[in-house]
């Protein structure tokens, strides 16, 4: 608490009374240490690819000047290092972009159904890639909500790129979009059949820079800053999300509008 002792001015000058108060400020601590664990985690996210790339650069400086097989291969090394920090630094300004707006509810009405097929269109390529079928069941009419266009195709981008990368062994993900019944919202649930999340990691998964397993999401170019984006975006929306899951057999990650 943060205790106040103010003296309330009288007529003749002298403070017979005083106001006492007490403020409750453990959610501004809260808050506080939120944001020094952030930067904390952002800077060692950053210093990691910093410090392979000087570590390269000082190589091929010296040891592998004279060597050009080596200088090919340490370049392409570099190129990823630095893809991974423009990655990192596209997410966290999308981050702070969001926290800027956040009480501020989008106004326009956005089709899902074109939207959905923008994002297939999209991550077809990744999907074949990894020998993966994206599934749609969209209905035949158009399903509109209130909502901002891009962020929205950021969300579902986010969540079928992860469905792809962290459920690969299924081959397949199946994408449905399920319009408004009376008295609820339309939902788009995302659904793949790879390992599954535990239930312990399920609460954490939007925390900024939470993984389940680091190396993992590092070798699929994931920056642990996705779903942290995706729940910024959909707080703005008031929609939802609801993550379940089932070791072995796979996920599923609906958004309900
Ligand atoms: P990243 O950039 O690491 O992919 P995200 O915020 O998008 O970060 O996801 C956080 C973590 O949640 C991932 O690192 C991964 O461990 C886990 N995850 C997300 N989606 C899935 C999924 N469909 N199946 C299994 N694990 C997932």
């Amino acid at each position: 608490y943060l205790v106040r002792v103010a003296p309330m001015p009288s007529e003749n000058g002298k403070a017979t009374h005083f106001i006492l108060s007490f403020r409750d400020i453990s959610e501004s601590r809260v808050v506080e240490r939120m944001r020094s664990d952030f930067v904390a985690n952002a800077s060692h996210e950053l210093r990691t690819p910093l410090a392979s790339l000087q570590g390269f650069i000082e190589t091929l400086q010296g040891p592998a000047k004279n060597d050009p097989k080596a200088g090919e291969r340490f370049l392409g090394i570099m190129l990823e290092q630095v893809q991974r920090m423009n990655r990192l630094v596209d997410d966290l300004l999308s981050l702070s972009r969001l926290e800027l707006k956040a009480h501020i509810a989008p106004s326009d009405r956005v089709d899902l159904l074109p939207l959905l097929g923008h994002v297939r269109d999209a991550l077809q390529p990744l999907a074949a890639s990894l020998d993966i079928e994206i599934a749609m069941d969209l209905p035949q009419d158009p399903v509109f909500v209130a909502g901002d266009r891009d962020e929205l195709i950021q969300v579902f981008e986010n969540l079928v790129q992860n469905a792809c990368k962290y459920g690969q062994e299924g081959k397949r993900v199946e994408v449905t979009l399920t319009p408004a019944t009376k008295g609820q919202g339309a939902e788009v649930s995302i659904r793949d059949f790879g390992p599954g999340i535990a239930e312990e990691h399920i609460p954490r998964l939007t925390e900024r820079f939470y993984r389940v397993n680091v190396e993992a999401s590092r070798s699929k170019k994931g920056t642990g800053l996705g779903l942290a984006i995706v729940k910024h975006i959909l707080t703005r929306h008031r929609a939802r999300l609801i993550v379940k899951s089932e070791m072995g057999k796979g996920s599923v990650f609906t958004v309900r509008f």
